[in-house]
């Protein structure tokens, strides 16, 4: 058995399962492919969720009698008014994705967990953030949430130019954007990454957090300890689900 201590800085906190029902309270258009919809319910006020890539499920109408489940990032929460945002990368298919369309306030809805946090420390000398439009809610509530003067690599593949928008942090933040698969995966190739110690997190469509994984620990030597690669969706899977575990 091995006595040696693992060197991951990532802790584990675990919450007590809890199932809400919240009601829609408005729902904002946020750029061309993003919605964002705001839930509220007076359960809400104690929703305890410690990491930026925490996840809730929300049960869904399905194309039977069942509720679908799908995960999403908590990106804003807001006790004092009992609310929780949720921000919908909008696609051409998906319950989730067509309920966000139209989703109308009075709406109600069960909100599932969160389970549990991974608390990536903010310590670290650098961060990189990277993704696709799936991972964009969680990487801006990590941006408005590392503190002052952070260095923060932020690398977001969204569908059109037009979803490219400012995001809010007070961390020293360079952000670039891709419009394709390749291109995120060429840029995330070639970024030069700062010294020191640094934390890579990414999440996206499955392959492409295949090869994301591969770029991070070959060719970057990255060390697995400081990394979080997750699946958020597989192509041409629905209701595609990844254990979220930490990386061996
Ligand atoms: C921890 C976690 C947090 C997540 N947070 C968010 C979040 O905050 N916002 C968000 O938008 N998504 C988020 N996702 C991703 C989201 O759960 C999936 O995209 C989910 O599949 C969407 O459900 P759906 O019902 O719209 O589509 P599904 O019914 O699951 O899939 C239908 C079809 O659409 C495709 N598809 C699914 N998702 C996408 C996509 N994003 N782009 C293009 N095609 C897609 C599938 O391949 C499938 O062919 C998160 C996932 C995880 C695991």
């Amino acid at each position: 058995m091995c006595s040696c201590a693992s060197p991951s800085r990532v802790e584990r906190v675990r919450f007590e399962p809890r199932r809400r029902t919240a009601i829609v309270s408005r729902r904002e258009e946020v750029s061309a492919n993003f919605v964002r919809v705001v839930l509220a319910c007076d359960d809400l006020r104690d929703f305890q969720s410690l990491s930026f890539d925490d996840h809730v499920k929300l049960a869904l109408p399905g194309p039977g009698a069942d509720a679908v489940l799908r995960d999403f990032t908590p990106v804003d929460i807001d006790p004092a008014r009992a609310e929780l945002a949720i921000e919908f990368a909008l696609h051409d298919d998906g319950v989730a994705s067509r309920w966000a369309r139209t989703a109308a306030p009075g709406a109600a809805i069960a909100v599932l967990g969160p389970r549990g946090s991974m608390v990536v420390p903010m310590d670290y000398d650098w961060h990189l953030l990277a993704g696709d439009a799936s991972a964009l809610p969680a990487i801006s509530r990590r941006l408005r949430e590392l503190p002052s003067g952070t260095k923060a690599i932020v690398l977001v593949h969204v569908p059109s130019p037009d979803d490219e928008r400012r995001l809010s942090t007070r961390a020293d933040a360079h952000l670039v954007w891709a419009n394709s698969d390749a291109q995120w995966l060429s840029q995330l190739r070639s970024m030069p990454l700062p010294p020191g110690e640094g934390f890579i997190w990414c999440a996206g469509e499955s392959q492409v957090m295949k090869a994301a994984r591969a770029i991070c620990l070959e060719e970057h030597k990255h060390p697995r300890h400081a990394l979080r690669i997750a699946s958020y969706w597989k192509q041409g899977v629905p209701g595609f689900h990844e254990r979220l575990d930490p990386q061996p």
